[in-house]
């Protein structure tokens, strides 16, 4: 049974509207209903719980922030990044997928679509009716996606579209794919790519140890005739998928806080019935740390990432703010998960509690969407102007 009780030390909460509140509670109550009970199980055979996309839609975690005649939910970016908190304490594989589906997929045709686009692909995104995935990373272009060697041809009628993207959330299973690809004159293009189309192909990748509950594969290109019609025509250039990568990156600096409140809780409920040398380990010092760090660490990432959400609604929020964030709470949330994982000794490393699940999904969120090193850089170039990439 799911006995999650949140943490709010500092009482967060009455900095949140009525309407935040809702939407948090109606996602955790859900999270705790459909998520918690069948997400063990699915990692450890490594398949993504399908059946819950329909659930995921009618939280709203498809698109929350994109407007009602499209189909999304018009709710703000605070509302946004507590539904990734709630999805990502139940398992970063489904905040994942509600992630790219949102951010790297809905944001794009909505920022950058035409208006046939948006008609034809946001509303069926929106109820999870389509899902997509988000094609920058290459096999040797990683942290340096501007070296992208995925290419696109104009053959009059339609592009010709050759290469390969990898490590792709969804990939496997997903209707569409945002393709991001050079043009003869090396300008990056985003493309709307369909499944079905000949020469499109998505095989999965195997024997991850991390993100078990989320689909991850190639996006193969040989040869494929795009329509033209399937370009996105209003941003192109390395600028266009970073824009799309500071929404999921927001909304990733909220994930993380959700790992890591699970992952405290669970210790500190296990500390005060774990009874060693006649008393319960919570009585101990060196438990005591342990836990008192944990609560001030979710604490600080909790006031930085409300913050974030107040600039981000009034469009204040900067790439390095962004970056900063994110990169500060997943550590953070990385380190309770080691920490938490010692509270519980060996049951820590069990099944039976979330913690080593969070900890190893951790691993990939420490490395997707900007490397920890990645955004330390970005940091470093804001504050000094000094570019320090290469
Ligand atoms: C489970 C999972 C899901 C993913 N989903 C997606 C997805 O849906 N779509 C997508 O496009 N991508 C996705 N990715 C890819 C992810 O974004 C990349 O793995 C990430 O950007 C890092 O690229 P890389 O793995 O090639 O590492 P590299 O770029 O090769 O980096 C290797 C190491 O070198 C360091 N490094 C690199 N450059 C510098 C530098 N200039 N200075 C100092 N150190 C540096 C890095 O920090 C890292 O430690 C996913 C990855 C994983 C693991």
């Amino acid at each position: 049974m799911d006995l999650f009780q949140a943490p709010d030390y500092f009482k967060l909460d009455e900095l949140l509207s009525e309407e935040h509140k809702l939407v948090r509670n109606a996602t955790r109550e859900w999270v705790k209903k459909e998520v918690s009970p069948i997400i063990e199980d699915a990692c450890q055979k490594a398949e993504f719980p399908k059946h819950l996309i329909k659930g995921l839609a009618e939280v709203g975690a498809f698109g929350p922030y994109i407007p009602l005649n499209y189909g999304g939910a018009e709710l703000d970016q605070i509302s946004y990044g507590l539904i990734m908190q709630e999805l990502e304490r139940g398992d970063s594989g489904i905040r994942s997928t509600a992630s790219v589906q949102s951010s790297l997929v809905m944001y794009p045709i909505w920022k950058y679509g035409s208006e046939q686009q948006k008609k034809k692909y946001l509303p069926k995104l929106a109820t999870g009716e389509f899902i997509g995935c988000f094609g920058l990373t290459e096999p040797d272009f990683g942290s340096n996606p501007g070296g992208m060697v995925t290419n696109i041809k104009d053959e009059g009628d339609f592009f010709l579209l050759n290469g390969a993207k990898m490590w792709i959330s969804n990939s496997p299973f997903a209707d569409i794919a945002i393709v991001w690809a050079k043009n003869e004159e090396g300008r990056i293009k985003g493309l709307i790519v369909e499944r079905g189309m000949e020469g499109f192909s998505t095989p999965e990748t195997h024997g991850k140890w991390s993100l078990r509950a989320s689909s991850t594969g190639e996006l193969v290109f040989d040869n494929v005739k795009v329509p033209k019609e399937n370009i996105l025509p209003n941003k192109d250039g390395l600028g266009a998928p970073l824009g799309c990568l500071d929404s999921a990156r927001y909304g990733i600096a909220w994930g993380a806080i959700g790992a890591a409140m699970d992952c405290y809780d669970t210790a500190l409920r296990y500390s005060k019935e774990r009874i060693q040398f006649g008393k319960p380990i919570a009585s101990l010092q060196l438990q005591q740390k342990k836990l008192a760090e944990m609560i001030t660490e979710i604490t600080k990432a909790q006031f930085i990432t409300w913050r974030l959400g107040v600039l981000k609604n009034e469009d204040r929020a900067t790439t390095a703010q962004i970056s900063m964030c994110k990169r500060n709470n997943v550590e953070m949330a990385l380190k309770i998960t080691r920490e938490a994982r010692q509270i519980l000794g060996g049951m820590g490393i069990t099944g039976e509690y979330p913690i080593m699940r969070h900890m190893m999904n951790l691993e990939s969120v420490i490395t997707y969407e900007g490397t920890h090193d990645i955004h330390l850089l970005i940091t470093g170039l804001d504050i000094t102007g000094q570019n320090a990439f290469k």
